[in-house]
């Protein structure tokens, strides 16, 4: 502190302290002397001040730097933008900063070759990811280099920024990622063991989470490396037990996203979180059973029954599901206005695998009324105080002794037509199996 260097260099050195602390005073006191050193770089990085204080977080250094029209695109030793300096410290006003200033987003650095987007994903900087993901969708990129290509950009070893997550284990940007169309499927050319999918990654790296995402979205547990490996084997070798069991190709398969995934896509935010969560939910429930014989025990304090529920409910019968009889009707078909839960909406949209060789699948349809299913409403459940209830953070059960039962033979005859239901549900909740619905204890498959 305080020490200055001599001549010619201390001014430099002044100004890079100032702007990697934030002080805007000083920085705008030695610009106003010498206006030149808007040009000046470190040393040896050759880090701009821009670089500095995107680095930093310094929004009020970056912004009156962007305000003088310094060029936003500045590059480093290596190619780095301050763009991806942001994103690499989790920077988000910085990252809003520069885009919003024009910072090109699709610039490779020549460390590894990669941009943006790979930072904010290694370094599991979700908010970055999201606004970086944004801005590609509005900008240029978009319509030139099209955006599901840049959501799958690789670096100079052929890692997609989604392979980075896996590897890091960052479950919330492997979601995101997947949810804006990465392919999960997609294999490495020389990152990692050649070949390796994400799923290889986050079977090494041991991330249950990412592994659940990954499945979750088609990830095809069978892909081998260029070594003929498949994931499990990997898990298995690095002694990630739960990962491994879940990876087991002969253990039961997990849901998957519907295909096309334009069906989701275009739901609104609200109608796809209960989704989600019903999705993983199932899946949670599956793996009980997958990780019985492992070392892992699930975080949930759950036993196989579900005993607490009867205590959970507390709504009449007209919102239970007509369909499953054990979960609170929480999606309204729009236009028909049928109403189910969240699970047996899924289970109707989904199909065992996506696969990119099959013709597209059809659209589902209204289980009661057959009509095609445009569009979901999350149906808002009030209470008897009147206040509403958001259905998406509960866990709502209904009772299985309080059900109407011949409604329920009804309509599970109208579902026969839609194969892949018996299938989901019994393999999904455990709870009931095809129409024998007045089951206390939970099926346990395979
Ligand atoms: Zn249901
Ligand atoms: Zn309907």
């Amino acid at each position: 502190m305080g020490q200055k260097l001599s001549c010619g260099t201390s001014d430099e050195h002044e100004l890079f302290s100032a702007v990697q602390c934030g002080d805007l005073e000083t920085v705008k006191g030695l610009f106003e002397r010498n206006p030149s050193l808007v040009h000046h770089s470190t040393v040896y990085d050759r880090q701009s001040a821009l670089h500095i204080a995107a680095a930093n977080g310094q929004i009020e250094v970056v912004s009156m730097l962007v305000d003088q029209s310094v060029n936003v695109d500045l590059f480093n030793r290596y190619k780095q933008t301050p763009l991806m300096l942001a994103a690499m410290h989790g920077k988000i006003s910085c990252v809003e900063k520069l885009i919003e200033a024009g910072a090109n987003i699709l610039m490779f650095d020549t460390l590894n070759g990669r941009t943006c987007l790979h930072y904010a994903a290694y370094y599991g900087h979700s908010d970055c990811l999201k606004t970086i993901l944004c801005a590609a969708q509005t900008s240029h990129i978009a319509s030139s280099w099209g955006y599901a290509r840049f959501v799958n950009v690789k670096d100079g070893k052929g890692a997609t920024p989604l392979h980075l997550a896996a590897r890091q284990r960052r479950p919330e940007c492997v979601h995101i990622l997947l949810d804006n169309g990465a392919l999960a499927c997609a294999s490495t050319g020389r990152y990692g063991f050649p070949g390796s999918t994400s799923l290889h990654l986050a079977a090494r790296a041991g991330s249950l989470d990412c592994i659940r995402e990954l499945l979750a979205w088609g990830a095809d547990r069978l892909q081998r490396d260029d070594s003929g490996r498949i994931p499990y084997t990997i898990a298995f070798r690095h002694k990630h037990g739960a990962c491994a069991a879940l990876l087991n190709p002969s253990s039961a398969e997990p849901l998957v996203w519907p295909s096309p995934l334009k069906f989701i896509s275009e739901l609104n935010e609200e109608a796809k979180h209960l989704l989600e969560c019903a999705l993983i939910e199932a899946n949670k429930e599956r793996e009980k059973n997958i990780l019985k014989g492992t070392t892992y025990s699930p975080p949930s304090p759950t036993n196989s029954d579900n005993e607490m529920d009867d205590n959970v409910s507390e709504v009449s019968d007209t919102e239970v599901c007509c369909i499953c009889f054990d979960q609170v009707c929480t999606i309204q078909v729009q236009d028909c206005g049928h109403q189910m839960c969240a699970h047996c909406v899924l289970a109707l949209c989904c199909h065992k695998k996506p696969s990119p060789t099959t013709t597209s699948p059809t659209a589902p349809v209204c289980p009661f009324c057959r009509s095609i299913i445009v569009q979901l409403d999350v149906i808002k459940l009030e209470k008897k105080d009147g206040t509403s209830h958001d259905v998406s953070s509960s866990k709502l059960r209904k009772s299985r002794r309080s059900r109407n039962f011949s409604e329920g033979s009804n309509s599970f005859k109208s579902l026969s037509a839609v194969s892949s239901f018996g299938k989901m549900v019994a393999r999904g909740s455990g709870r009931i199996a095809a129409e024998d619905v007045y089951i206390d204890k939970p099926i346990i498959l395979d």
